[in-house]
């Protein structure tokens, strides 16, 4: 029994036997914590508060040890569930963060944010039993967090320095995977970053309500520790081109630069004053300091409409609560069941306060007599055949036309990629969308370039963006050595 595998199935075996699948599944699913929605909306505390250590080892308990773990499959950087959930029962909570240091460079990030409810838990057996699956989520949140609060975070191993150097392009999850892949494997790594923030979509977008600066600040440092370095106000294709990291002598790139581009919708109206987008708000909000007393100038809307259905949608029709609205509307053009937002946050926004007025399409914005937006016209919807993505198309019900006072709007209805890098390098592809071209091993078109995350598949997710940095690095190191 030499290795941690050997040693985690024998606790498994042990503990398998020691309280019989019908006790552990007759467990209720644990209830996370939270702060109430009248004070959560006066303020940016993290609602979600993490479960209790007593919360925890009785969830872990719920976990039935199945031999094929179909929770593993489900997880796009294939962390070891079984084996980081038991030793969260058997109390071994260092373990069990080692366990997650080993697939995961952001588990406290991914424990908050990430879709399990289409991961990893869609796949636990107790969905076939009609059961609620185990609450991976929130058990990789308690280990990273434990971890760190008790200063048993592990630092990963690092293989001797090679002293290849390679260059990373962006600080978001894409390229955080990809660079504490690289620094373990003995690259001597550097990121490059257009904001005086590292952290990507994680820094600028998600606020803090939901997944607090330090939280990414913490994970950052063990990157730092492992030999990172992070360059700041940096933008490649500006401050550096790609020749001059080739002269500096790096030898591959990772392209990792998100999809930071808001798209409108090309109606009448969006260039009126209150119009915005929503990477406009979060990043004035969140990167600048505006809802923190900054002197960043942020309106700030009483009546506040948000346009869209995602996790982009959601994070800003909460902040406009947080920043004063008295009255917070999304408007979607498909259906509740169709919002593409993750179930959490869509029961956030609606416990504080947020109206949905689903089957609504925004067609036109008034303005008044200052050339400020006063009003919205919506086009009532109903659903029709399902689209290329899978989802019923909404479609207009003719004359059903209704307008809806608001004093600001924020537009939330997906995003490209800046098209900075793919116009500066000679040769790299593009999609039609703008994304890069990449093969199987997330190689462009030019041989020392590979690319990842969002700036290849569009507006994703962190955990997808993880996976495409560790996948670039496997992929980077067998070609560099
Ligand atoms: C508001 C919001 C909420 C979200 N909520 C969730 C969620 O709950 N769960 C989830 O899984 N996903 C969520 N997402 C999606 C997720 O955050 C993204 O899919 C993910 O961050 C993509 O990671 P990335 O590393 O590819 O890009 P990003 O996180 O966008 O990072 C790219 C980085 O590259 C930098 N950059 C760009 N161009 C250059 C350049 N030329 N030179 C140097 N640096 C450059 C940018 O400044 C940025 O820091 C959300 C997105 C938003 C906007």
């Amino acid at each position: 029994m030499n290795t941690l595998t050997d040693r985690n199935a024998a606790w498994r075996e042990e503990l398998r036997s020691a309280i019989p699948a019908k006790e552990r599944a007759a467990i209720p699913r644990a209830v996370m914590p939270m702060l109430a929605p009248d004070v959560r909306v006066t303020n940016n505390d993290e609602v979600n508060l993490g479960l209790t250590p007593l919360q925890a080892v009785t969830e872990a308990t719920r976990c039935l040890d199945c031999a094929d773990p179909g929770c593993v499959q489900g997880c796009p950087v294939s962390i070891d569930i079984p084996s980081f959930v038991k030793n969260v029962q058997r109390g071994r909570i260092d373990a069990a963060a080692a366990v997650l240091a080993r697939s995961s460079a952001l588990p406290a990030v991914c424990g908050r944010v990430c879709p399990q409810e289409r991961q990893c838990e869609s796949k636990c057996i107790y969905n076939k039993m009609k059961k609620a699956p185990v609450a991976i989520g929130y058990l990789e949140r308690f280990a990273a967090d434990t971890a760190r609060e008790t200063g048993a975070q592990p630092t990963p191993e690092r293989a001797a320095p090679n002293g290849i150097k390679v260059a990373v392009v962006g600080s978001g999850p894409a390229g955080l995977s990809f660079a504490g892949d690289m620094a373990r494997r003995g690259f001597d790594v550097t990121v490059f970053e257009a904001l005086h923030e590292i952290g990507g979509v994680l820094k600028y977008g998600i606020p803090e309500f939901r997944l607090p600066n330090c939280v990414v600040d913490a994970e950052l440092q063990r990157l730092i520790a492992m030999g990172v370095r992070f360059e700041k106000d940096t933008v490649v294709g500006k401050t550096l081109s790609y020749d001059d990291l080739l002269n500096e002598g790096f030898r591959g790139v990772f392209v990792a630069s998100g999809a930071g581009l808001p798209r409108f919708m090309g109606i009448p109206g969006e260039n009126l004053n209150g119009v915005l987008s929503s990477n406009e708000y979060l990043t004035r909000i969140n990167l600048m300091g505006a809802g923190r007393g900054a002197m960043t100038p942020v309106e700030k809307g009483r009546r506040v409409m948000v346009v869209g259905g995602g996790n982009t949608a959601m994070d800003s029709v909460r902040t406009a609560r947080r920043m004063g609205a008295e009255e917070a509307f999304v408007v979607y053009r498909r259906g509740s069941e169709e919002m593409p937002a993750r179930v959490e946050e869509i029961r956030h926004a609606e416990e504080e306060g947020v109206t949905f007025l689903t089957l609504h399409n925004p067609l036109e914005y008034i303005g008044d007599e200052n050339g400020h937006v006063r009003a919205v016209r919506l086009q009532k919807m109903r659903l029709g055949e399902p689209d290329a993505s899978g989802r019923r198309s909404p479609e207009p019900i003719e004359g059903a036309v209704t307008e809806m006072a608001v004093d600001q709007v924020i537009v939330s209805v997906g995003v490209s990629p800046n098209p900075l890098i793919p116009d500066c390098i000679d040769g790299l592809e593009v999609t039609r969308r703008g994304t890069l071209v990449v093969d199987e091993n997330l190689h462009t078109s030019i041989p020392t370039i590979y690319a990842g995350g969002d700036i290849v598949r569009g507006g994703a997710t962190v955990i997808l963006a993880m996976g495409d940095g560790r996948h670039a690095a496997a992929s980077m190191a067998a070609a560099l050595t």
